[in-house]
């Protein structure tokens, strides 16, 4: 893809970086978005830190790719073969820590743009812990749970050698919850020949799963979205809510958005969008997905909720929360939110909102709570189940909970202190990020030396 030299950063070591970042993988287009907003945040950060720039192009490199062969044998007798990755981006702040994401979409370029946004999103945790990505080209909801439990095994004799509780730590994604964590660490158990709980999260409760895992992403994300609201005297008391998606992240979300006196007005799947102004009910709306439906499916059973072809965010709302995938809202919908007054936007989905949607926000005077802290909630619980584990202890979902709500508040705090201070007063939240995950990282690898 040609680029504008007008895209290059003006500092001379962070142009060579990503001229360097350019030239190594050119077609990388997720990754290279990603990498171009952490350069951009972290020119004042080498101002005051001189010392931190020679971390930079150790930074934008994954400390280690694993690209592998996936066979497995169809309910049909078929051999089929899919492509399987894991990339340990960063391991400066401890286990390389990071989600398995099962989708048609998945290549190394989705993967490693994801591990390098879990890197400043796992030091924005405070957790010790490194960030990396991982998973398979495979569409889970086309196999049966018996072909999906062999895939999983195949996968899991692969990423065996990689993986374990001081070394790599993976968790689910998209299409990857506890059932498929459950299946990946039984294989792994019986490849390696112990009980080693903390080599994966997200697990099952029976199989030293945290409390409150499932729900951590979406509660992490409602509990950020709180304390920007604050930040401009609301809150979401009789806030108007959409939020994308209806899976993992969307669903528990809009529980903690309605537990917070909110109404979630729209939603979507992969399949289209529904519109209810008197509120989503978020248990129907659960069951009809747990039952194959769609959102389609459920508007059918509700008088006041009706369907559309289009995205969800082009309706009136207050809030606007995107939990389904990359790069789904967009300018038109950026402009629609900020003509229909919505005041916030965070992300619980990986990179939702485009580079050029973020742009139209902020001209446009929304509040922006990048995913990079908005929805670390999941991973901040993937660290204390790894944590429970380590103690052979069993917490309490309330336990858990207020420590997972005083993370994200933290995090917020964190991320809207670097802002102000290397970006100025009214700095956005993504800036600050970017420059409070850099730091931390940028620290602990110059601790460690040139390695
Ligand atoms: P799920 O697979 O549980 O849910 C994804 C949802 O998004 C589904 O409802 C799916 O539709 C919908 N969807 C997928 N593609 C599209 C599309 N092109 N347009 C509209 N909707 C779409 O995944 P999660 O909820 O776990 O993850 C969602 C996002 O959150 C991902 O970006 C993930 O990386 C991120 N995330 C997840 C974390 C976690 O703990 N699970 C942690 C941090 C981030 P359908 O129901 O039809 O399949």
């Amino acid at each position: 893809m040609a680029r504008d030299r007008t895209d290059e950063p003006e500092d001379a070591v962070l142009r060579e970086v990503w001229r360097d970042v350019l030239r190594r993988d050119p077609h990388q287009q997720f990754f290279h978005s990603d990498v171009r907003g952490v350069l951009r945040s972290i020119g004042p950060v080498l101002v005051e830190h001189p010392e931190y720039v020679e971390v930079v192009g150790r930074l934008c490199e994954p400390e280690r790719v694993i690209v592998f062969r996936i066979p497995w044998t169809d309910d049909a007798g078929r051999v089929r073969v899919h492509r399987g990755f894991r990339v340990q981006f960063n391991s400066a702040l401890g286990p390389y820590k990071g989600g398995l994401r099962f989708a048609p979409s998945v290549d190394l370029d989705i993967i490693k743009f994801l591990g390098f946004e879990q890197v400043f999103k796992n030091a924005l945790t405070g957790q010790d812990i490194g960030g990396a990505k991982g998973g398979a080209d495979v569409d889970p909801k086309a196999l049966s749970s018996g072909e999906l439990m062999r895939f999983c095994q195949s996968f899991a004799t692969e990423l065996a050698c990689h993986v374990g509780a001081a070394v790599d730590v993976p968790a689910g994604d998209m299409g990857v919850g506890s059932r498929e964590i459950g299946w990946i660490y039984g294989q792994y158990q019986r490849l390696i020949g112990y009980h080693e709980p903390g080599a994966f999260t997200g697990k099952p409760a029976v199989l030293g799963g945290s409390a409150l895992r499932p729900e951590a992403t979406g509660y992490g994300v409602v509990y950020f979205t709180r304390r920007m609201l604050a930040e401009q005297d609301r809150d979401l008391d009789g806030a108007r809510v959409v939020v994308s998606g209806s899976g993992n992240v969307a669903l528990f979300a809009m529980d903690k958005v309605v537990a917070s006196g909110g109404t979630v007005v729209g939603c979507s799947d992969s399949r289209g969008s529904i519109s209810e102004p008197d509120g989503v009910d978020v248990e129907l709306l659960r069951e009809v997905k747990g039952q194959g439906g769609s959102v389609a499916d459920y508007a059918e059973k509700r008088s006041g909720a009706s369907t559309a072809d289009g995205s969800p965010f082009t309706q009136e709302c207050d809030v606007a929360l995107p939990c389904a995938t990359q790069n789904e809202l967009g300018a038109d919908e950026a402009r629609a939110l900020v003509q229909n007054g919505c005041r916030v936007v965070a992300e619980g989905a990986n990179g939702p909102v485009t580079p050029e949607a973020r742009e139209i926000l902020r001209d446009g005077g929304v509040a922006f709570g990048p995913g990079k802290a908005a929805n670390s909630g999941g991973v901040a619980v993937s660290a204390l189940e790894m944590q429970q584990n380590a103690g052979r202890e069993r917490w309490s979902a309330q336990d858990v909970d207020e420590r997972l709500s005083v993370i994200m508040s933290d995090a917020y705090d964190r991320v809207r202190d670097a802002a102000e201070r290397y970006h100025g007063d009214g700095a956005d939240l993504e800036n600050g990020a970017n420059a409070a995950g850099f730091l931390r990282v940028a620290e602990a690898m110059t601790s460690l030396g040139v390695v």
